[in-house]
């Protein structure tokens, strides 16, 4: 699975520069959708029963599944990103979120990225315990503490979405085991070599409430409070955790946790 993970690092990292102001969703969904074919790989979304996008783009309170059209992205717009690919029957799957620049409203910009420095961090505070975790549900009380802790420290309380959660992920992108993204009662599954997940916070500014869109896919917050979607692919294997999503395996993002991700063999 490294070749697909690396693949939807590289789908992400051409979407990526693309989130500013003037660039319409559907632009940047084709520019990941070309990364992925051009590695010859094929984007695993449109495998998804009615779905024909490569990415999903979620804007303000759109919090996941966001259909690509011609939106155009406006200063100030939080944008997460999320997009796989499938490689010789393979999936990776991974998502990023971006704050626009907006120089007449540094407080909103400001807010936003804080949100969505928070979320990041939250996944990798669960990809950290991952790599101690005996058991899976470990990850999601290591999210939900962290959204916690750093909430307190600038004096928010975040909400984490429980509608939705992370997955295991192999030769279908959606697998068992359920990856929660908060604490739970049951301790989940043993934490062992061949497991392979996608932990993917959704992380909100209000209530934890959404509604499906007209449109039938998109995830909109009820109140209307702004959201942030990280996620990487994470494999445990007999060394350890490499993140397969992240050119450098996540080395950069487990750093401050003090663990060191293993290449796998
Ligand atoms: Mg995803
Ligand atoms: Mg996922």
């Amino acid at each position: 699975m490294v070749e697909p993970g690396l693949i939807t690092a590289a789908a992400l990292a051409a979407a990526r520069p693309l989130i500013r102001a003037g660039v319409s969703t559907l632009e940047i969904d084709a520019a990941a959708e070309a990364a992925i074919v051009a590695r010859g790989a094929e984007p695993n979304f449109k495998l998804v029963p009615g779905y024909r996008h490569t990415v999903c783009a979620s804007v303000n309170d759109a919090v996941v599944h966001g259909i690509p059209g011609g939106r155009i992205l406006e200063p100030g717009d939080i944008v997460s990103i999320d997009a796989g690919a499938q490689y010789q029957g393979w999936n990776g799957d991974s998502a990023l979120t971006v704050v626009v620049p907006d120089p007449d409203r540094p407080d909103v910009v400001a807010e936003r990225e804080q949100l969505s420095r928070i979320t990041e961090g939250s996944l990798w505070a669960g990809i950290a315990r991952l790599a101690r975790a005996k058991h899976l549900n470990e990850v999601g009380d290591a999210i939900q503490s962290y959204i916690e802790l750093e909430g307190q420290k600038v004096g928010h309380r975040y909400g984490i979405l429980t509608d939705y959660i992370g997955h295991g992920i192999g030769k279908d992108m959606h697998e068992a085991p359920p990856v929660f993204n908060y604490r739970v009662k049951q301790k989940g599954p043993d934490v062992k070599p061949g497991l392979v997940v996608a932990i993917e916070p959704m992380v909100v500014t209000g209530s934890i409430d959404t509604y499906v869109d007209q449109d039938e896919w998109t995830v909109i917050t009820r109140d209307g409070g702004m959201a942030s979607h990280w996620e990487h692919s994470v494999a445990v294997h007999n060394g350890g955790v490499w993140v397969l999503t992240a050119e450098d395996g996540g080395a950069a993002g487990l750093a401050p946790f003090g663990v060191v991700p293993v290449p796998i063999a």
